[in-house]
């Protein structure tokens, strides 16, 4: 009798732990779950909207995962019985599991941030699961007249990405800069810190002088609520209207893991550091951005990690035996113009039920690099998303 393995979203968590756990073992019986025929990818989708690069090239295919031997379940999870252990999906077919996989990303998390809504977003587009949403916020921009003002909103922490609100302004704002010089950039933030914040800072300043007025929360930068019909971002402080508006609203993990009880009051899941197992439902692993993984960043480069260290422990699982503890190593590049790169890098291992970062194993960009240094970092970067996506997809 095969082992059963059902992992749920077929993103970059998802699609590397089925195919990681055939590899480990081919004898076991591996479905993948996947709502949609093709997956289009987020990463670099800041530079489609920037009019850098086309739509088309974030999209990926499942044949290469099938080809090692996963069976593809086409459709939504809809229902999770922990105790039964079965998935059901929407279309009613039962997937029974012996040990269950949730790797589906995030949600919006609509009831976050009053005026907005799913009918919202198709006047003030969140862009952040990237498809019609990415295309959409596209075209407005391109719809703007010179001189309009573009306003995004960046949500409070936790949330998918944390240096891709920046990444985003900086390439608008290199847009704006090459194509519509008279036109600005307010990005009003529930934070006063954030990713990269020195280094994006400086290369706004020598790229994109008075183009971007950042504010942060004490300035009075969080958005508290939103006006679809005229463009409008609330604040404590102030009522900003937009040509162009920008909506990164606050997050939590896809709908499914609430319906599986793995989601706590938070939105997100909290899990076992070691084995990406639920605390609250055991049996069940947990990857990706809907997991809350302490000092690790959600990023396709973790979830990629995470997918592999959980099939490693999958299938010590299965055996009886105890996964090995696991090192993870998470990098993000962001692009602050096209030929403009800096990353940060850093290197997690379980702490006290976390996952913390090892002092002094990662690192950012040096603050003063040179013209040369910076390019190097594109060219890492586009490297990068070649390598993953060659990786989880190809
Ligand atoms: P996803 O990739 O979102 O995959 C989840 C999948 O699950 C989806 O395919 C979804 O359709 C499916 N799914 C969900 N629910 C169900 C269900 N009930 N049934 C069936 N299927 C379901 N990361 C980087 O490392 N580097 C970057 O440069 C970078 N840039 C980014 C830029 C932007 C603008 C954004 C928004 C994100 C960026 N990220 C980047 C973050 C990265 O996209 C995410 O961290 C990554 O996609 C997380 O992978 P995941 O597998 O957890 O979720």
């Amino acid at each position: 009798d095969r082992a059963r393995v059902v992992v749920v979203g077929g993103g970059f968590a998802g699609a590397t732990c089925a195919r990681e756990l055939r590899r480990l073992n081919p004898a076991l019986s591996v479905t993948l779950v996947e709502t949609n025929p093709d997956f289009i990818a987020c990463p670099f989708s800041n530079e489609v909207i920037a009019g850098l690069r086309d739509l088309s090239q974030q999209r990926f295919g499942y044949d290469a995962v099938t080809r090692d031997g996963v069976a593809l379940a086409r459709g939504t999870a809809t229902s999770i019985d922990p105790a039964g252990r079965t998935v059901t999906l929407a279309d009613g077919t039962r997937l029974p599991f012996d040990r269950l996989v949730l790797a589906p990303g995030i949600d919006i998390n609509w009831e976050a941030l009053p005026g907005y809504s799913p009918e919202a977003a198709e006047r003030m587009p969140h862009a952040w699961k990237a498809g019609a949403q990415t295309a959409l916020l596209r075209r407005q921009l391109e719809a703007m007249d010179d001189g309009g003002v573009v306003v995004m909103s960046a949500p409070p922490n936790p949330f998918r990405c944390p240096p891709g609100p920046y990444e985003r302004a900086s390439l608008i704002a290199y847009y704006l800069k090459t194509r519509k010089p008279k036109s600005k950039l307010i990005l009003l933030d529930a934070k006063d810190a954030f990713s990269k914040q020195r280094l994006f800072q400086n290369a706004w300043a020598a790229l994109y002088p008075g183009l971007i007025e950042w504010v942060g929360l004490s300035a009075g930068g969080k958005v508290t609520a939103v006006e679809p019909a005229s463009l409008t971002f609330v604040t404590d402080f102030a009522r900003h209207g937009a040509a162009v508006a920008n909506v990164i609203a606050p997050q939590k993990a896809a709908r499914i893991a609430a319906i599986a009880g793995v989601a706590d009051r938070s939105g997100w899941c909290p899990v076992n550091p070691a084995t990406f197992e639920s605390t609250l439902q055991p049996g069940i692993h947990v990857i990706g951005d809907a997991a809350i993984m302490g000092a690790m960043p959600k990023s396709a480069f973790a979830a990629n990690a995470q997918a592999k260290v959980c099939a490693t422990a999958v299938i010590a699982r299965l055996a009886g035996h105890d996964a090995p503890e696991p090192r993870l190593i998470n990098t993000c590049y962001s692009l602050v113009a096209p030929d403009y790169g800096i990353s940060v890098a850093g290197v997690y291992r379980p702490t006290n039920g976390q996952l913390a970062d090892i002092a002094g194993a990662g690192g950012t960009s040096p603050l003063d690099a040179d013209a040369a240094f910076r390019a190097q970092e594109a060219v890492l970067a586009a490297g990068w998303f070649r390598t993953i996506t060659a990786e989880v997809f190809g």
